[in-house]
């Protein structure tokens, strides 16, 4: 049982560095929902970062994580490129921010105000791979939006259809 949501707790979030925290409450019943859609364990490896742990780990300046609104997760048992399709499911995160990092195994969810994609797709598109929905497909990279500032290394940045 977790303190913030049925299987949350707020050490999952604290800042590695210091045991700060701030947390989005919207953050948590997104992730509680991804959790229940999974059914297995999210783990949170990186959750809100103080600013000096944010420069120590290479996040963007602007980070989501400094908000309290972003988390990096695994699901053990899915890719990242599954779990990135079912973060997509969740509301919070399909119209907020999904980044894919299939070659360090996570995938970065966050509760922004604005849909944001962005990823590293080498041969591992969803959209390619049985997408189905075309709001799965990563939109193109925006350094701002890129929490590792990491480029999108394929595919075609033109089509916009969240419309
Ligand atoms: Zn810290």
């Amino acid at each position: 049982m977790g303190n913030l949501s049925k299987n949350f707790s707020r050490h999952e979030f604290e800042c590695r560095c210091c045991g700060r925290a701030e947390i989005n409450p919207r953050l948590v019943d997104a992730l509680q929902q991804l959790r229940d859609l999974a059914g297995q364990p999210v783990r949170i490896s990186s959750g809100y970062r103080c600013p000096e742990h944010n420069r120590a780990v290479g996040g963007a300046t602007r980070s989501q994580h400094l908000l309290g609104n972003a988390a990096d997760i695994v699901v053990r048992g899915l890719t990242p490129v599954e779990l990135y399709r079912l973060a997509e499911e969740v509301e919070a995160f399909r119209n907020g921010g999904i980044g894919l990092y299939p070659d360090k195994g996570f995938i970065h969810v966050d509760v922004r105000d604005a849909r944001a994609r962005w990823g590293q797709l080498d041969g591992t598109n969803p959209q390619d791979s049985g997408f189905g929905r075309p709001s799965g497909r990563p939109e193109g990279v925006r350094a701002r939006d890129g929490e590792h500032q990491i480029r999108n290394a394929g595919g075609s940045a033109g089509k916009n259809r969240r419309k």
